[in-house]
């Protein structure tokens, strides 16, 4: 059984599950959704000023967790390259009748192709699935830090949160 990011260096299921910027997988089947995979009280709160929708809040407190508002978020993902930890990612889970569409924060070079395959990994670094780049974005507010959307198997959705090329 996972023990939690102290321990083995990733989050474990029980982490996810009380984490108050993660939706649920029945809010995630209507549209797509901010996952917000921040469960450490840290003195940070730029993604709560980066969402244009104000479905982030952070609060008086800069220790609070980050929460989201299912009901407003719009998954247009602004909020990714606001996060120091890399800790926030887009689900679509419903871009095709078979896959999902994860977009996640990427810092590595060389960066992925649109179309590439690649291997897709999960929290703990290790390949579950083969998925298809299917976009690869920056602009000079993301300060350096690109949006990768990867096309994977919709039960991988939830598992997928970085690539090997
Ligand atoms: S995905 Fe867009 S709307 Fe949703 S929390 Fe992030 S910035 Fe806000
Ligand atoms: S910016 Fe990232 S690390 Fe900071 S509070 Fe938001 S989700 Fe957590």
């Amino acid at each position: 059984m996972d023990k939690g990011i102290k321990y083995d260096g990733y989050l474990s299921e029980k982490e996810l599950a009380g984490a108050p910027g993660v939706p649920s997988i029945d809010q995630l089947n209507v549209k797509p959704l901010a996952v917000i995979e921040c469960i450490e009280p840290i003195p940070c709160n730029p993604c709560e000023r980066a969402c244009p929708f104000s479905a982030i809040t952070i609060g008086d407190s800069i220790w609070n967790l980050p929460v989201l508002d299912a009901n407003k978020c719009k998954g247009c993902g602004a909020c990714i390259p606001s996060c120091p930890g890399l800790a926030i990612f887009v689900v679509d889970m419903n871009y095709s009748s078979t896959s999902a569409l994860v977009k996640i924060p990427y810092e590595y070079f060389p960066l992925p192709k649109e179309g590439m395959e690649v291997d897709c990994l999960n929290r703990k670094g290790e390949a579950v699935t083969k998925g298809r780049i299917h976009s690869v974005k920056t602009t000079a507010t993301f300060d350096k830090t690109y949006i990768i959307g990867i096309e994977v198997n919709k039960k991988f959705a939830m598992e997928v949160r970085n690539i090997r090329m």
